[in-house]
């Protein structure tokens, strides 16, 4: 795969786009004046990988928390301020790393300076966001179009453009993939600038999960993002789950363990539904690439998955523990995910010196 040429932008510690890794990025649905229920939360996501956070910033009491949210963390912060440009000039000074600001919203030329001016002195990117809810009225009179998304995209990037602002970040999203898909293939033949992608309002963890990684993919396969954010409604440490899980599907981040379950079939004699449910849960403490497989049968299983680092495969009421293809022993099937689990120990700390997983 090919990745478009972005320009690259700094955000806080983190770059975005150029040759930069394509970042996996959320953002919290606690209220943003609440600092103790923010900090949590964004706690829980950088320890599931996230590397930029975003918060809404409705009104001043939300600005007035950010300084000790901001306080000690160790990645980016990113208002998201909607039309007030007083809200982003006091984001600005409260120490956030980037807004996500539409500069065409935010009323007349001199608080789009002011603005501009503001982020510029702090080194400061701002994402210019389209959503294809809230799409200038003309340019949705013949309806809801790729091409009204890219145009709409392009009227803010002119806007900081003219005031000599180019660290600059674009979104456009929509909740219908195919329309999403087009307006970024349209807007890369048009702009150098970073894409951060997502399929806005994916819907619930199984349909969201779907959609995303359907739109996420088929533009990362492309080459085009170079951040993401997964959309779902639920808690958003799922979000960055799901984000590294695209990733890694693509080949593009290696973060945690992968796992590889088989489907079950009539050769299948073990509870396996219930084996890999428990061995993903324990996987999703583990920081480190490992491929990981859970296989129905021993007949197939080890060969299936000859790839994976480490594995089980089922048998009647007991079940194989192989590496690499290769069986290293047999167990009942009630131990099956503690010895697959003090096997992956092992492997890791043959890696780490005697680090804890
Ligand atoms: S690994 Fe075995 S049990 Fe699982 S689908 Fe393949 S043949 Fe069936």
């Amino acid at each position: 795969m090919q990745r478009r040429k972005s320009l690259p932008v700094q955000l806080g510690g983190v770059t975005v786009g150029g040759t930069a890794p394509v970042s996996v990025q959320s953002m919290t649905n606690t209220d943003t004046a609440d600092v103790a229920a923010t900090r949590a939360q964004i706690g829980r996501l950088i320890e599931a990988g996230c590397e930029i956070v975003r918060v809404a910033v409705p009104d001043q009491e939300a600005v007035r928390a950010l300084p000790a949210i901001k306080q000690g963390l160790t990645i980016p912060l990113v208002a998201d301020i909607h039309f007030d440009y007083r809200l982003a000039l006091a984001a600005i000074e409260a120490g956030v790393d980037g807004l996500r600001i539409n500069p065409g919203n935010i009323g007349g030329r001199d608080k789009v300076v002011a603005v501009v001016k503001a982020a510029q002195q702090k080194h400061i990117p701002i994402r210019i966001g389209v959503n294809a809810g809230s799409l200038e009225k003309d340019l949705v009179q013949e309806g809801l179009t790729p091409q009204a998304l890219v145009q709409s995209a392009l009227r803010h990037v002119v806007i900081l453009e003219e005031l000599g602002f180019f660290d600059i970040k674009i979104s456009l999203k929509a909740s219908d993939v195919p329309l999403m898909l087009t307006a970024y293939r349209m807007l890369a033949e048009k702009v150098d600038y970073p894409f951060h992608i997502g399929v806005t309002e994916a819907g619930t963890m199984f349909a969201g999960s779907i959609k995303s990684a359907v739109g996420i993919g088929a533009l990362l396969w492309e080459g085009l993002g170079d951040t993401v954010r997964v959309s779902l409604t639920g808690d958003p440490v799922q979000e960055v789950r799901v984000a590294y899980e695209i990733l890694k599907a693509l080949g593009l981040r290696s973060r945690g363990a992968e796992l590889i379950s088989c489907p079950t079939c009539g050769r299948t004699r073990i509870d396996l539904v219930s084996i890999a449910g428990e061995v993903e849960q324990r996987l999703a403490l583990i920081n480190q690439p490992l491929k990981v497989a859970v296989m129905g049968c021993v007949v197939n299983g080890p060969g299936e998955a000859k790839h994976a680092d480490v594995g089980i495969a089922g048998g009647n009421g007991e079940g194989l523990i192989f590496c690499k293809g290769q069986i290293i022993r047999k167990v009942p099937e009630n131990l099956l995910v503690e010895e697959l689990m003090k096997e992956i120990e092992h492997i890791i700390q043959g890696r780490n010196g005697d680090e804890d997983i």
